[in-house]
């Protein structure tokens, strides 16, 4: 299998005309030129003012954490190259720089593609009024998803809050929405020499996993295309078969490219038809589901990111123990699936699905701690973190989402460990310090004779440490509160 795309290049004219309308394209997290219904748009009206906004405080507690931060950087400044260094950054509350650039410029109309964080549809709505009155157009469009959330309901018209009824209406109805190419031509207006750089928001400050990243990662729409086609061609066919050994580097690691909208969902889903059966892209398109499924509740529930989605939780005596937080976050859990993972995330900016999963369960029921703290690592850690997603995985493995797993489903991390990692690749990758323990006793090195772990050079609590836990006993123990705060009710 093999998929060719190329970026043509742009048509940029030397000379601006300051008297004649402007369009504003205004760039938020669908940083591509190919098949952008906004951009597309904007560049059929005439001169395009391409802007980028930093608004950190709109966002709010929500505001992007480190490693999506040190993505944004490189992202904009490839954008900035494709549009021949025309792309304007600002900084500051969105309405207040927008209605700034109206004030100053000819603007005749404001474009922009739909965002679904609940602090994003409410600043749109203001924007579009305040402008609106203003006598500026406001144009807006889907390019970040499949469907728009509002799009797919039940037949009464309510939501889905079942992934599997949800995901077989999603079979029925093709993606709304063309391929667009790249605009032939864009006539962007010149940056003035006061614009801020981008190097001047501030996106990368000295964080220890730069440089690690800058061999893992190509930020940008080139490096969303190629890999996107790689995955195609080395590994979508054995996706199915794969998909769950982290070992295995089996998955599309496309998750930060279609966050920031570096990719196009609607393209990606019907490349990957085109060019292969039903039978082997289905398996990977599901999962482009599950996303489409994350948006879908993040925009009927909009208070799901910062509470629970289901009640029953009220009153759950939920620990406060800063230390297990700590020794979770850092990998030094000594359990070795959890500190295998939690190592990956730090150092690479992600963590394969399975572990996340089995992570988050051993933070919220083995150790009993509030999903929202595991959230909020996993947003500053993650080059995917993404509102919806991340607070469907928390809640969907706490227990307290929409379709989730109930809190009384633990994942043995043991277990989860021997099945998805037998060989053990993982766990040595991530876990030097255990290269040497046979198979066997790699899983669970506390239940292993002393001198085994003598002769593979471990010593517990020296140089790798005991499990912080007792997995059986932490179990029963969460289980026990959630029976109890069962039985108050
Ligand atoms: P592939 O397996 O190649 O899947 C293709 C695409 O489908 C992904 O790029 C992603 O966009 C989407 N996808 C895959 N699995 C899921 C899923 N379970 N839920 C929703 N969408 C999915 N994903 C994020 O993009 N951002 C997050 O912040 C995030 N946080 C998570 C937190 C937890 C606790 C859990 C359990 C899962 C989280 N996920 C998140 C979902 C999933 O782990 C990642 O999307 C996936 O690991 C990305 O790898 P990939 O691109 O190789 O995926």
């Amino acid at each position: 299998l093999s998929v060719k795309m190329e970026i043509r290049p742009l048509t940029l004219p030397d000379t601006i005309d300051i008297s004649t309308p402007l369009t504003v394209m205004w760039f938020r997290q669908d940083l591509r030129l190919r098949d952008n219904p906004a951009l597309t748009h904007a560049a059929a009206t005439g001169r395009v003012l391409p802007i980028y906004i930093l608004d950190d405080a709109a966002a709010g507690r929500w505001k992007m954490g480190g490693a999506t931060r040190w993505w944004l950087h490189h992202s904009l400044c490839r954008l900035n190259d494709a549009l021949r260094g025309r792309l304007w950054v600002l900084s500051g509350h969105s309405l207040g720089e927008l209605t700034k650039l109206c004030d100053a410029l000819p603007v005749a109309q404001v474009v922009w593609n739909r965002c679904h964080e609940p602090w994003r549809v409410r600043q749109d709505a203001e924007i579009k009024a305040t402008i609106g009155r203003r006598g500026v157009g406001v144009d807006t469009f889907n390019a970040s998803l499949l469907w728009e959330p509002y799009e797919v309901c039940k037949a009464d018209g309510t939501p889905y809050a079942v992934f599997t009824p949800f995901h077989r209406k999603l079979c029925q109805i093709p993606p709304s929405g063309r391929c667009l190419t790249v605009p032939a031509t864009l006539e962007t207006a010149d940056c003035p020499q006061s614009a801020t750089k981008i190097e001047a928001l501030g996106l990368t400050p000295d964080i220890p996993w730069d440089r690690e990243f800058h061999d893992l990662w190509t930020p940008g729409e080139a490096g969303a295309l190629e890999a996107f086609e790689r995955f195609v061609s080395e590994r979508l066919a054995s996706y199915a078969a794969r998909r769950d050994r982290p070992a295995d580097s089996a998955t599309s690691r496309l998750s930060p490219h279609l966050h920031f909208g570096e990719l196009s969902p609607v393209r990606i889903w019907h490349e990957a038809r085109m060019l292969t059966g039903d039978s082997i892209t289905d398996p990977w398109l599901r999962q482009l589901c599950w996303r489409e499924f994350s948006y879908h509740l993040l925009w009927h529930h909009a208070h799901m990111c910062d509470a629970d989605l289901k009640a029953g939780f009220e009153g759950f005596p939920w620990e406060t123990d800063s230390q297990y937080l700590q020794r979770w976050q850092q990998g030094t859990t000594g359990v070795p699936l959890i500190d295998a993972g939690m190592r990956e995330l730090n150092r690479t900016g992600t963590m394969h699905n399975r572990v996340r999963m089995v992570t988050a369960s051993f933070l919220t029921k083995n150790l009993m701690t509030h999903w929202l703290e595991g959230a909020r690592w996993f947003w500053d850690r993650l080059v995917d973190a993404d509102l919806a997603n991340n607070t469907f995985g928390w809640q969907w493995v706490a227990g307290c989402g929409a379709d989730a797993a109930p809190y009384f489903r633990i994942f043995n991390a043991v277990l989860q460990s021997r099945k998805f990692d037998p060989n053990g690749h993982y766990l040595r990758c991530w876990l030097p310090e255990l290269r040497r323990l046979p198979n066997s006793a790699l899983h669970a090195p506390w239940r292993v004779d002393p001198g085994k772990l003598h002769e593979a050079g471990v010593k517990l609590d020296e140089n790798y440490p005991g499990p912080i836990v007792d997995l059986r006993a932490s179990r029963e123990r969460a289980l026990e509160a959630w029976r109890r705060r069962r039985f108050k009710q």
